[in-house]
């Protein structure tokens, strides 16, 4: 497909989560923009996680109920398939995130397939242009074959990229130890490779509740707002500039740009809808993004946190996509199942990156280095620690060989870590990036909090759905069908052709 040249943006008004309200804004939005499903019809939402810990993190069913109904009033017949699919939050079975989200019974309602995108045959996409941060990447196979996509984000901030509206929404579109490949300070970058794969032929993002602040455990903000669009680049701007952030200090967008994807710049974009730009702005006066540097999150708590430059120190002076990001994550996470969090964490030292500084721990006082770019030398407790650098080059990794780790074996891991490290000692967690799940797992030992993982609450979903996930994977494993394919794959219209704008001649 191409890029649209005039991209659209629809802003609608919708106060509540009615389905057929919103069947009919989505309609008339796919009216407007002249859109038609066809072929395989692939809906992407943003469930990274759900249930009654996460009520603001994902898609709502109802919102994507009404779209899938939308869908199925404009299809004229040429629908071969109309699927919904996803890849939740690492080491959580997206069996769960769905069942947890409500997406079942709605699935159920309108007689759409899904897809957990984790239980699919991952697929080889080359990429060849210029600034690629590797030649090839896997996505799942429903992916590689849409030829007609729709995403439907939630509309919410984020900690590593300051938002998560469109493109963003792409990290669902890869397993887990895709995902965390370049899941680091070149996040944006990966993200915007990550374009290459498919594009959406249409856009409708859930701003109805949005989420400020934070990416799992957002602060609801009511925006009432169904916002739609048929070009991610210039939808991604328009959402940016509701809430008062320019579009080119997102990276991704700004990249995404530069290499053809859309223009940014709000003067090539027609919106039209029931509330202007201006309205939509005061509606969402004030919200507020995600970008905070660790060491000021954990002002005033007993984590004091020390951030040196990642990798690459010329490009960034912080791992805005890696490990300091998880961490906040962790501890919001951690907040949610145990309101004694905060005072049961004991006073600690948690460093990242090449840091110099002094590290002021007291004797007793646990000191903890995250990631594999970690390095410090320095007096700690009156001895002399040294710690080195285990950072490899990314093109040391290769996708294909990739390994993945399931929360049991991240939890045996930590707990070996525990027992093997001298408590006197820095802890030393090891990982580009280490996932939020690891460094979750690391602080409920540090602070002996409760273990979200083992929640009762969560225990039940948790087990079915990790038992169908893992169940599913061995019959595809004895019946011989290989999880990764190698080489070139088949690719639906929703695969994009783009090539960078031209440059206006320098004469
Ligand atoms: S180890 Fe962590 S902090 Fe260092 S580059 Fe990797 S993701 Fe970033």
């Amino acid at each position: 497909m191409k890029i649209a040249s005039r991209p659209r943006v629809i802003i609608r008004r919708c106060p509540t989560y009615d389905a057929e309200q919103i069947r009919r804004i989505v309609r008339e939005g796919l009216e407007e923009l002249d859109l038609r499903p066809h072929g395989r019809t692939l809906v992407k939402p943003n469930c990274v996680a759900s249930g009654p810990s996460f009520p603001h993190a994902y898609t709502r069913p109802e919102f994507l109920e009404g779209v899938l109904r939308a869908l199925q009033d404009r299809s004229d017949g040429r629908v071969r398939e109309l699927a919904l699919g996803e890849r939740c939050g690492i080491t959580l079975p997206t069996r769960t995130t769905f069942e947890g989200a409500e997406y079942y019974p709605m699935l159920k309602r309108t007689g759409v397939k899904h897809y957990h995108f984790e239980e699919e045959p991952q697929v080889e996409i080359r990429l060849t242009h210029k600034e690629r941060l590797r030649d090839y990447v896997f996505t799942p196979e429903p992916v590689a074959k849409a030829d007609f996509f729709v995403n439907c984000p939630k509309f919410k901030s984020h900690p590593w990229t300051t938002v998560t509206f469109s493109m963003k929404n792409y990290i669902g579109i890869q397993d887990d130890r895709h995902r965390l490949i370049d899941h680091d300070h070149r996040l944006d970058e990966k993200i915007a490779d990550l374009q290459y794969i498919v594009q959406p032929q249409f856009i409708a993002i859930d701003a109805i509740v949005a989420g400020e602040g934070r990416m799992l455990t957002p602060i609801p903000r009511k925006l009432g707002l169904v916002i739609m669009g048929n070009s991610q680049a210039a939808f991604d701007a328009l959402c940016c500039n509701i809430i008062g952030v320019d579009p080119y200090t997102v990276d991704h967008l700004r990249l995404a740009s530069e290499r053809g994807f859309g223009s940014l710049d709000l003067s090539s974009l027609d919106i039209s809808g029931d509330v202007t730009l201006e309205e939509a702005q005061a509606m969402a006066k004030g919200f507020k993004v995600g970008l905070v540097r660790v060491e000021k999150y954990f002002e005033g708590s007993h984590i004091t946190a020390y951030a040196g430059p990642p990798p690459e120190p010329e490009r960034t002076d912080y791992c805005w996509g890696g490990c300091p990001g998880a961490l906040e994550e962790a501890i919001e996470i951690l907040r949610l199942y145990d309101e004694q969090c905060d005072e049961k964490m004991p006073r600690m030292h948690i460093v990242f990156g090449a840091y110099e500084g002094k590290i002021d721990a007291k004797p007793g006082e646990r000191v903890v280095f995250i990631g594999d770019c970690a390095t410090w030398s320095g007096d700690l407790h009156g001895r002399l620690v040294r710690v080195e650098s285990l950072y490899k080059d990314r093109a040391e990794k290769d996708p294909y060989h990739a390994k993945h780790d399931d929360i049991f074996a991240k939890m045996v891991h930590v707990m070996r870590k525990f027992a093997t490290t001298d408590p006197t000692e820095p802890l030393r967690l090891e990982g580009c990036p280490v996932s939020v799940a690891e460094q979750v797992l690391t602080l409920v030992e540090l602070g002996k909090t409760k273990n979200p993982y083992l929640s009762p609450s969560e225990a039940v979903r948790f087990s079915k759905g990790y038992l169908g996930w893992q169940g599913k994977a061995l019959m595809k494993r004895i019946s011989g069908k290989p999880y990764q394919i190698h080489g070139p794959c088949e690719r639906g219209q929703a695969a994009p052709e783009v090539s960078p704008p031209t440059l206006p001649d320098a004469e």
